[in-house]
């Protein structure tokens, strides 16, 4: 680790001024929400922005609002907020599981969940569980505002869609459908202070609480350059009735699916197995709680 390379730090009043500054510095200036990812990379000497566009003193982008049976969440909400806040507890408790794991108290009370989306690490524990959910992201630049789908969002590590000058504002999430649950695990070596080894979202909507699966969701992370469907185990449950034989069914397809590579943290044979263990569990989960809704 090194010191810090120099940079300038401005602090705008609002998202106008800050799109103005990132698109006059363009590629030399970066945002900082909670800098727990961007200054680690800073020391490291992985980056050296001459400019920082710090957006913590900006109003409107740091609350949790419903929204029509949903839910619009500020870039700059620290991720503390997603663990307790009673409204993403009950509605959106898949995020709220998601975000308790992230980290550690001290980086839970920093970070944002924008730096966790657009730091687009392939292990970073929100994107699945907002996928899963349907999330969308607003993008605000000088000239204009884009919504785009989170499942469009990632292109691979540490690349986005983002264009220079863009700030992410808003996550938007649509209530969920009747007869919806969903479940996140994490594998991790230990309990905290960990990226996943393997991790995985599931998300099925019923119709009934005795009824077949009329969606469903399961997203891998950890195992491919960015969060992945498994497409051809999510099309195997729609339109079955639940069971735990079609659960471990869809779970073998997800393990089939997933293409990891080996490293420190985990073979790839040994993530492709971890990972019909998850898919099956979190398929479980959250069959438990869409009877439940
Ligand atoms: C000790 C430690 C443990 C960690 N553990 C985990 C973990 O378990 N799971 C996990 O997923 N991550 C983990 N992280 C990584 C990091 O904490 C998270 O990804 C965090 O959510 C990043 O948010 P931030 O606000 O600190 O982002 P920053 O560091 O401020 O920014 C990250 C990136 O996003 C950009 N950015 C931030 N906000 C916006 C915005 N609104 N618009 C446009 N661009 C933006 C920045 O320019 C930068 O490129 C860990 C980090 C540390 C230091």
């Amino acid at each position: 680790m090194h010191l810090l390379p120099r940079f300038d730090y401005y602090e705008p009043r609002d998202v106008a001024e800050a799109c103005k500054l990132l698109s006059q510095f363009k590629a030399s200036a970066k945002v900082i929400a909670g800098g727990t990812d961007i200054l680690v990379n800073m020391k490291k000497g992985l980056i050296a922005p001459e400019y920082l566009v710090g957006i913590g003193k900006i109003p409107g982008i740091s609350e949790i609002e419903p929204v029509d049976g949903g839910v619009s969440i500020g870039s700059n909400l620290i991720i503390e907020k997603l663990v307790e806040f009673d409204l993403i507890k009950k509605k959106f408790a898949m995020l709220s599981k998601a975000a308790s794991v992230l980290g550690s108290p001290l980086v839970r009370n920093r970070a944002t969940i924008g730096g966790n989306i657009v730091n687009a690490r392939p292990a970073a524990d929100l994107p699945p569980a907002l996928i899963a959910m349907g999330a969308r992201v607003k993008l605000k630049s000088r000239r204009q505002e884009r919504e785009i789908s989170l499942d469009r969002f990632f292109k691979g590590p540490g690349v986005t869609v983002i264009r220079p000058g863009e700030v992410l504002t808003q996550i938007v999430i649509d209530g969920p459908p009747p007869f919806t649950g969903g479940d996140y695990i994490k594998l991790m070596h230990r309990r905290s202070l960990e990226i996943a080894i393997v991790a995985v979202a599931s998300r099925i909507t019923l119709d009934g609480p005795d009824g077949i699966v009329t969606d469903a969701k399961i997203i891998l992370s950890s195992v491919a350059p960015r969060a992945v469907h498994a497409v051809r185990a999510e099309k195997a449950l729609i339109g079955e009735k639940p069971t735990e034989k079609l659960f471990e069914h869809a779970a073998k397809i997800a393990s089939n699916e997933c293409r990891p590579i080996d490293d420190i943290r985990g073979s790839a044979r040994y993530r492709c197995d971890m990972v019909e263990v998850l898919a099956k569990r979190t398929l479980r989960g959250a069959f438990v709680e869409a009877r439940e809704q």
